[in-house]
């Protein structure tokens, strides 16, 4: 069996089709809003995508992660702070027409989670909290091998716990979240507030062909011991060290796994995120758990695939 994968994200949708051991066979993506950033226009373009693809690869199910509030249930998007103005937009029903194949729809930090327990750890541990670290902070959890959607979906929406009273504002509008503190908009809030001479620091840090102060500047100057880059650093460990603190208590994972862009600077902020963990009092939950950076970067999109076809595969079991 063959697997269509769907991310949409706020920028850009991916499109995946993998097969039964998660091999990727094809991929392609396009920018979500496009010109006139409707759910109507939307639609025209992915529905043209998967119609195509339907032909070519006749894929036996499609799964969808979706950033935002999702419906599972009903299959659609109710609220996505980047797709301001979509309300209630129906995902599963116009592609379950098109396709005549079974789809779902989940939260694209769900789908990442999946895609962490099944691709990532193949399914070696049965409770697991995947933490995605971008613009935003999104999480997802595992809980005794099956996906733990709460009473409407959003559980383990990690990024707005409130870890400092009265903090920074964060995207949702309130203040304190641990985004506020450690999504790329707050590191790169924090990092410009304290870098004298940005324009220098670019010019010194920066990849080649990439010239602006982003988190990758910021921990390739870590990388060459910028003090000011490794506090910045250090301090999103603590603070991170802090929010899933919480969680840890909460859910007891078995493993917890970071994924998402941000992740790729672990080596600076890991160390200090251990030492928060190791300071816990109730030690157990602490020390078993495993930390882990996933290889995949798209666990998103994989985990969509793969959730969707685990969702056929038990239907067929069942019968
Ligand atoms: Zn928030």
């Amino acid at each position: 069996m063959k697997g269509l994968g769907i991310d949409i994200g706020g920028t850009n949708t991916k499109i995946v089709v993998i097969n039964g051991r998660g091999r990727l066979l094809h991929e392609e993506r396009f920018h979500t809003l496009g010109e006139s950033g409707g759910y109507g226009d939307f639609m025209n373009r992915l529905t043209g995508c998967v119609r195509r693809l339907n032909k070519i690869w006749r894929p036996g199910s499609v799964g969808i992660g979706a950033a935002g509030d999702v419906d599972p249930q009903k299959g659609l998007i109710r609220f996505s702070p980047n797709l301001e103005k979509w309300r209630y937009a129906p995902i599963t029903g116009p592609l379950n027409k098109l396709t005549g194949v079974p789809c779902t729809l989940e939260n694209d930090a769900n789908m990442a989670a999946w895609g962490a327990y099944e691709l990532e750890l193949k399914k070696k541990y049965a409770n697991v909290l995947a933490v995605t670290l971008g613009t935003g902070i999104g999480g997802g959890l595992i809980l005794d091998g099956r996906l733990y959607h709460g009473a409407t979906g959003s559980a383990g929406e990690i990024g707005h716990n409130k870890i400092k009273p009265g903090g920074e504002r964060c995207h949702c509008g309130a203040q304190g979240c641990l985004e506020a503190c450690c999504g790329s908009y707050a590191i790169m809030r924090d990092a410009r507030k304290a870098i004298k001479n940005a324009g220098a620091f670019v010019r010194k840090y920066a990849a080649p062909g990439r010239e602006r102060l982003n988190t990758i500047c910021l921990t390739r100057a870590a990388d060459r011991g910028h003090k000011t880059a490794l506090r910045i650093w250090r301090e999103m460990g603590e603070n991170l060290g802090r929010g899933l603190a919480d969680a840890i208590l909460l859910f007891n994972p078995d493993c917890v796994m970071l994924t998402g862009g941000v992740s790729r600077a672990s080596r600076h902020f890991l160390g200090p995120l251990k030492k928060v963990f190791a300071a816990q009092q109730i030690k157990t939950p602490f020390q078993k758990v495993r930390l882990r950076v996933a290889k995949n970067a798209d666990l998103g999109v994989f985990g969509a695939a793969l959730f969707g076809m685990e969702r056929v595969n038990n239907r067929q079991r069942r019968r």
